[in-house]
């Protein structure tokens, strides 16, 4: 019988004489055929430049690009497909955030509430944001069970709290933020809500109407489309207050020599020629995950972790960062093996064929909370069957053997 594995030909290979057994979904997804060939497509036979040419291959070109525009806004419940940016990537998103959406909305004593669980990519446009304006970042602690802590956040919001930007699923503990009930608290005191949905997306169904968030930034390559290009969604009063950050062809309505007016809504913030095969790649992803189901893709994704989780508990020396139960993990799961370097864990696990993550995923001052330098991540995908996880736990077990 198929299964989607067959879908995923990188699958197939070996590594050090091992099946590979992939568990970096965090850093990267793998991509399906159907989006490799939808790429593959598009070059062979639409290849054009987009929203420019009468002619039929750029007609084609603008309606694909297009299409998938309208795919995602489907996906994540938007009210229309003028409400999804394409951007680069989380972190373009994030950074066009901070640079376009924050600088008309902060003045010297406002506040940017964070959290301690943060990707390096939504603190550190703050950071910057911060020095330019003279508004301070604060930082919500989090429970012992390594999620956001709603009372620290009900404390820290005030009147003077103009952005609130947190994860929706944290990538090193996997844990899941309340994201309706904060962003609630913080619309009461008229703060904007910003999600990096980076780990969110693909995972399990996300209507951002629903979640009532101003602006959601995700990024295509985590979620079985080709890296080079991401996603922000803002709500249309939202992205109407923003500035653009790039400027030059596409995004103009009417240049002279002295000025310029800009593209409605989604186009003036993209600016040049956009990645085209990109978003078709990233659309030819939401029909896969579509079709393939995102309850069953969390369903699976949990069932894993659950089996993961109970394994992990039998072996001796080893602390698993964050919730205790797989609900609340999203696939992501971080570990050290006590006196053990992360690297050295990962390089035996390499040997074996599985392929995991090993440093400070980007979250240094999460590192710092929870008094490690670095960890070790793997992360279970609805790809990923009952063999990878015997490899995981069977290498791991041969790692803790040969230094413990
Ligand atoms: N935010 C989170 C929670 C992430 O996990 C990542 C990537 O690891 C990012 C942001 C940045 O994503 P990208 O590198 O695709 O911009």
């Amino acid at each position: 019988m198929k299964t989607v594995r067959d879908d995923f030909t990188i699958l197939n290979r070996q590594v050090n004489g091992h099946p590979l057994t992939y568990l970096d979904g965090a850093a990267t997804s793998q991509k399906p055929d159907q989006v490799l060939d939808q790429i593959r497509a598009y070059y062979d036979q639409e290849n054009a430049n987009v929203h420019r040419g009468v002619y039929t291959l750029s007609q084609e070109a603008t309606t694909s690009y297009e299409g998938a525009r309208a795919k995602v806004a489907a996906m994540i419940g938007a009210a229309a497909a003028k409400n999804i940016v394409f951007t680069r990537s989380t972190t373009e998103s994030l950074n066009w955030l901070a640079q376009g959406y924050g600088p008309n909305h902060l003045e010297a004593g406002d506040e940017i509430l964070l959290t301690q669980l943060e990707h390096h990519s939504n603190i550190v446009p703050w950071q910057v944001l911060g020095k330019a304006t003279g508004a301070r970042l604060r930082y919500v602690s989090l429970t012992d069970k390594g999620e956001i802590d709603l009372a620290d956040f009900k404390n820290k919001l005030s009147q003077k709290t103009k952005i609130v930007s947190f994860a929706h699923v944290s990538n090193v503990l996997g844990s899941l933020a309340p994201v309706k009930e904060m962003t609630t608290l913080a619309h009461e005191v008229g703060a904007t809500v910003i999600v990096d949905g980076a780990q969110g997306v693909g995972h399990f169904p996300i209507d951002v109407l629903d979640l009532n968030v101003d602006f959601y930034a995700f990024s295509g390559h985590k979620m079985l489309g080709p890296t080079g290009i991401g996603v922000l969604y803002g709500k249309t009063d939202f992205l109407e207050a923003m500035t653009p950050v790039q400027y030059g062809g596409e995004m103009i309505e009417r240049v002279t020599l002295e000025e310029a007016t800009f593209q409605e809504l989604p186009w003036r913030f993209e600016a040049g020629t956009p990645n085209i095969a990109g978003a078709i790649g990233l659309g030819a992803a939401v029909d896969y995950l579509n079709e393939v189901g995102l309850e069953t893709i969390a369903d699976k994704e949990e069932e894993l972790m659950a089996a993961a989780l109970s394994a992990l508990a039998e072996i001796p020396d080893l602390t698993v960062y964050g919730p205790k139960d797989a609900k609340n993990h999203h696939g992501v799961l971080s570990f050290n093996l006590a006196g053990v370097h992360p690297h050295d864990v990962a390089t035996v696990l390499d040997m074996a064929g599985v392929e995991v993550r090993a440093g400070h995923h980007c979250a240094q001052p999460l590192m710092d909370y929870l008094g490690i330098q670095s960890a070790v991540r793997a992360t279970f995908a609805f790809y990923n069957n009952q063999e990878d996880l015997d490899r995981f736990v069977s290498a791991l077990r041969q790692a803790r053997e040969y230094f413990v």
